[in-house]
């Protein structure tokens, strides 16, 4: 047997790590870690592969198709499934807040404060509405019943001139 080449090129410029290596412990990874601790969550390996992408980049709305893409794309090798199941638990555990657009869509939003959203039709796309929006009342609630969000989607589409 002809051995020609005993070493292989590491590293190609292609990328983030594959699954499967131990990620360097960088200040990102910390910041998940510490996110991931403080909200009661395990950081598994999914865990840790989507907040990365979710809460290093500032503050983001994402939908799991869209977020699934961004893993692929980082060689994170997630099912959508699991995409779908990570999402809902960072939503439970206080880190994401979760905003229904148009009746089939599920937005998660990395700010869990409220505010206003623009919802552009057509296009998918949430964004926030930056100002210009005030209550000056809001109901009482209905008795025995207390409010327990206020969510506010202002829907745009394109002009047709
Ligand atoms: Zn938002």
């Amino acid at each position: 047997m002809d051995i020609q080449a005993t070493t292989i090129p590491a590293d190609d410029d292609s990328g983030p790590d594959v699954a499967g290596l131990e990620p360097a412990p960088d200040a990102g990874v910390q910041h998940c870690l510490l996110l991931l601790g403080n909200a009661g969550l395990r950081p598994t390996r999914q865990r840790l592969a989507l907040g990365r992408l979710l809460f290093l980049g500032g503050h983001r709305h994402v939908t799991a198709e869209g977020l699934y893409a961004e893993a692929m794309a980082a060689n994170a090798y997630l099912s959508l499934a699991t995409v779908y199941n990570t999402l809902n638990q960072f939503t439970e555990a206080g880190l994401l807040r979760r905003i229904a657009a148009d009746g089939i869509k599920s937005f998660f939003d990395t700010d869990t404060s409220v505010h206003p959203h623009f919802y552009l039709e057509g296009e998918d796309v949430l964004v926030d509405v930056a100002d210009g929006l005030a209550f000056t009342k809001i109901p009482e609630a209905l008795p025995g019943h207390e409010i327990a969000r206020l969510d506010v989607i202002v829907h745009l589409r394109r002009k047709r001139t």
